[in-house]
């Protein structure tokens, strides 16, 4: 859908947004930055200052150990019901530890383990890297006998339902994708998908990271098996914040952690020599969870819970909507292509452009026009649209200065050569 692409209407747009109120709830230094990563950052909820102090100083410095019977203990699982409320899951099933990569590798051990007589594995090559690394090892570490099937995209962007439909067999043990995966922003239909996988007698295991916070979850009503997110992105729990995994209900019992440390035992506390996996989704946490980061998350938990995912959803739509919109007015002529779906239904809440130049415009963007995206190899800058934070008018600033770095080829006098971290 076209739409004005004046700054007017952008401001209108804004004073129309009923989650505008939330922007000043971030902290913010810079006016004049564009942030565009948060679905690799997020923004820092300004409760989380006070509450990060409130943990290091009262709870720590004043409570001390007393502070892991107070609150401490319990919190992987109070912060894991928090997140079960906006991803369609009922109680006991979500926790909080470790990080996705680990809570990935845990979830497909087991499911694995359960199922030893099948040797398939279905995923995609649209899959976050690290996820395809942690199957590898999975595949070794239970003998190599294992079949990784990864499906390769149609249009570099997308893998068709019907296609992961056909990969799975009898033969199949774990299907494992990205829910929305982080190169193109694409949505599964995981339902879908889910059910049929049941229909094969195959597990599922859902990777939330580019979705938690950012498109609506069921995990019951779709019947998935497993999954892990990460609480860094649209969550905004701070750098490496610990990730949460979701094991239903039925499976907690027969599914066994291959990690297996005095937080997942039946009575840590007993300080038994022997293990045994406690019951219930308690069974899938390890060991001494790192408090600090833990707590943090809060603060970002209960700002989406107050406005609740089907606002947040709304609001993500009419700003990829828009940015679309100004996308197709000012870049394409410039020879950007879309990387992301136009269809609403299959898309995230970010959206990638591709250019040759994409790796020397990003560099361009953040020395010089004060904008924060991120470039993903070989062609895309990535931009991340949080509807908790963003802002039409930040994204109507974010295309006019990709559109100048272009016309007045600022990104020229950029080196080609890759760092470290993009
Ligand atoms: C961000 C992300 C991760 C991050 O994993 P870490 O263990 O936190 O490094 C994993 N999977 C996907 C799909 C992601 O987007």
């Amino acid at each position: 859908m076209n739409q004005d692409i004046s700054l007017n209407h952008a401001r209108m747009l804004d004073e129309k947004d009923e989650l505008a109120i939330y922007h000043k709830r971030f902290f913010n230094s810079d006016d004049n930055l564009i942030y565009m990563d948060g679905n690799s950052l997020g923004r820092l909820p300004t409760d989380t200052i006070q509450r990060t102090s409130r943990i290091v100083k009262n709870e720590w410095g004043e409570q001390l150990i007393r502070s892991w019977g107070i609150n401490w203990y319990q919190a992987p699982a109070y912060l894991g019901e928090k997140i079960a409320k906006f991803i369609g899951a009922g109680p006991d099933q979500v926790v909080v530890s470790d990080s996705t990569s680990v809570n990935l590798y845990k979830l497909a051990i087991s499911a694995l383990m359960l199922q030893p007589e099948r040797k398939k594995i279905v995923t995609d090559a649209l899959n976050f890297p690290s996820d395809l690394y942690l199957l590898q090892g999975c595949r070794q570490v239970l003998g190599g006998k294992h079949k990784i099937q990864v499906l390769e995209p149609v249009d570099g962007m997308r893998v068709e339902t019907r296609k992961v439909l056909e990969a799975i067999n009898e033969d199949t043990a774990l299907v494992t994708l990205s829910h929305v995966v982080f190169k193109s922003g694409y949505l599964y239909d995981a339902k879908t998908i889910t059910e049929y996988a049941h229909q094969k007698g195959a597990l599922v295991l859902w990777d939330l990271s580019h979705s938690v916070g950012a498109v609506p979850v069921e995990l019951d009503e779709w019947g998935a098996d497993f999954a892990v997110g990460c609480t860094y992105k649209y969550i905004n729990g701070g750098p490496g914040a610990p990730a949460f995994l979701y094991v239903r209900k039925d499976l907690q019992d027969k599914a066994i952690s291959p990690i297996w440390g005095w937080f997942g035992e039946r009575s840590p506390f007993s300080f038994g020599l022997e293990y045994a996996p406690a019951n219930g989704i308690n069974r899938f946490l390890s060991g001494t969870p790192p408090i600090l980061s833990m707590m943090a998350i809060e603060p970002g938990l209960d700002l989406i819970l107050e406005i609740g995912m089907p606002r947040l959803r709304n609001k993500s739509i009419l700003l990829s909507e828009y940015l679309i919109s100004l996308f197709d007015a000012r870049l394409a002529p410039l020879g950007f292509i879309l990387g992301s779906p136009r269809e609403i239904e299959q898309r995230g809440s970010h959206i990638s452009i591709q250019h040759p130049e994409a790796y020397r415009i990003n560099q361009a963007l953040i020395e010089e026009m004060n904008v924060i995206p991120d470039f993903r190899e070989p062609n895309n800058l990535r931009l991340g649209l949080s509807p908790l934070y963003t802002s039409f008018e930040e994204v109507w600033s974010c295309i006019d200065r990709i559109q100048r770095v272009v016309t007045e080829n600022k990104h020229l006098s950029f080196p080609n050569i890759r760092q470290v971290v993009t």
